[in-house]
């Protein structure tokens, strides 16, 4: 008997849609469902609306600098309904955009949650049951609030975007990507911000100078941090401002407390036990190198299987999923070297091994370090300075890592990116004449 589809992508982000898009081109029968909105996390409420904040919040920076400058402003105000609307209108026009994709190769779409009843068959919420030959599973992860008393009064990513007012006090549990991310953000449009966290570390994965360099630059533009601090209790006051216990501190008022302590694959109730998929210990669904679960008709993935919570990740694993089961062209991705970015303020970036994974793993290392002042930041009352670092081998002068945190480090680094990925040497970065006067520059001036 013939299925439904050739294949039923549950899950419309990133991954999913990529999958989608491809496999139809391929010339397969493609359907998708999505419980939310099209588009998925990075789309709808992460990545995207989460950079358009950092670039609202920056003018507040630019304009207090244009003065030194000679410019003549008036005193600038901040309204937080213009850019959550505007930020939240493009959220919507991105929409429409991923949608009109789907359209355009002829997938369809069901918006409505998904859950796996068998190898090859899905039931939609509204009770029609779906038969397809290969199921992908692209479901994404979903924000972990940790349990403590008066947590319903906790935001997370996914409504930070639409707060009614802005917080003038905001605390927030977590110092990873999220949480640094927002800490820069909130602080920047003028609240007051605490970021407490359960250990002494900030952004674990990063090279230790430029977490070094993070934290005192962010304390000394206002950020409070509390370590070794977890949430006890938020208890929800009369005048509906939260007040939150934290270990071995005196309780902080906020407006508004927003948990950043990781993500977790969406994958309760999705009925993979049906199929006789065993999720793994943090709820991920358990691929091999070719996205296939252990039930030969369902791939996954995305954030969903736990592998590099990334978008660009899970858009390379979804379009080599669809080459690789509909293009006859059966490939992996190559997870080594990603580079990734925290659009903390300053931003930093990395891509490779860290000095001390370097260290471990290498054995014999050298490590080359700029630690500069910004010609951006000459005219400022800040004396931030940016930090980069080239991590190199000894016994190949492989550029193993670069590490960088100053103004535009992620869109530095993703071009130093394509030199460790293509293994070039330091001798190779020292050839490069230097672009002058550049921040960039610095990558190839150390010695
Ligand atoms: P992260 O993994 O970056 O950070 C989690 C933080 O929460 C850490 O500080 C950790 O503390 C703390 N934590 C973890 N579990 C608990 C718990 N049970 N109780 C208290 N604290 C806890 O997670 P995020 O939520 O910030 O981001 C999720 C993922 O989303 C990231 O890993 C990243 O892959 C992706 N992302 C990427 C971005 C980018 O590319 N720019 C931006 C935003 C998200 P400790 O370290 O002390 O253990």
């Amino acid at each position: 008997m013939e299925n439904d589809y050739d294949l039923f992508v549950i899950g419309a982000g990133s991954g999913g849609v990529r999958a989608s898009r491809i496999a139809a081109s391929h010339g397969a029968r493609v359907a998708v469902a999505e419980e939310h909105r099209v588009g998925g996390t990075c789309v709808i409420r992460g990545c995207v609306p989460k950079k358009m904040l950092v670039y609202g919040s920056h003018f507040a920076d630019e304009l207090h600098e244009a003065a030194r400058y000679g410019w003549s402003i008036g005193e600038p105000r901040f309204d937080w309904p213009t850019l959550r609307d505007f930020v939240n209108a493009d959220v919507d026009r991105l929409e429409r955009a991923y949608t009109s994709t789907l359209d355009n190769n002829k997938v369809d779409h069901f918006h409505e949650r998904a859950t796996v009843t068998g190898p090859n068959a899905v039931r939609l919420a509204s009770g029609r049951d779906i038969t397809a030959k290969v199921i992908l599973i692209a479901v994404g992860a979903w924000p972990v609030v940790p349990d403590f008393p008066g947590n319903e009064h906790v935001i997370t990513s996914n409504e930070v975007f639409h707060l009614r007012d802005f917080p003038r006090r905001v605390v927030i549990q977590g110092a990873g990507y999220i949480a640094l991310e927002f800490a820069g953000i909130f602080n920047s449009l003028g609240a007051d911000v605490t970021v407490v966290n359960r250990s002494d570390q900030i952004l674990r994965s990063y090279d230790l100078s430029l977490r070094e360099r993070l934290l005192p630059i962010m304390q000394a533009r206002g950020v409070r941090f509390r370590f070794s601090s977890p949430i006890e209790r938020v208890v929800k006051e009369a005048n509906g401002s939260l007040l939150v216990d934290t270990a071995g501190h005196a309780p902080i008022a906020a407006d508004a407390v927003l948990i950043a302590t990781g993500r977790r694959p969406k994958t309760d109730g999705l009925g993979l036990e049906s199929a006789g998929i065993a999720l793994g210990a943090n709820g991920e669904v358990p691929v091999d190198a070719f996205n296939r679960t252990a039930c030969p008709s369902i791939y996954a993935v995305g954030d969903v299987t736990d592998r590099v919570q990334l978008t660009p990740v899970a858009i390379r694993e979804g379009h080599a999923f669809a080459d690789t089961v509909f293009g006859g062209n059966p490939r992996t991705i190559s997870y080594d070297c990603i580079p990734s970015a925290v659009f903390s303020q300053p931003p930093l970036a990395g891509v490779g091994l860290t000095e001390a994974e370097a260290r471990e793993t290498l054995g014999e290392v050298r490590v080359f370090t700029s630690d500069f002042r910004p010609m951006k930041n000459m005219f400022s009352e800040r004396p931030e300075r940016g930090f980069y670092k080239l991590v190199v081998d000894a016994a190949s002068d492989r550029v193993v890592g670069v590490h960088m945190i100053g103004p535009d480090a992620p869109e530095i680094l993703q071009a130093a990116a394509i030199a460790v990925k293509a293994g070039l040497t330091k001798a190779q970065f020292d050839d490069t004449v230097a672009l002058h006067p550049s921040m960039a520059e610095e990558l190839v001036l150390m010695r």
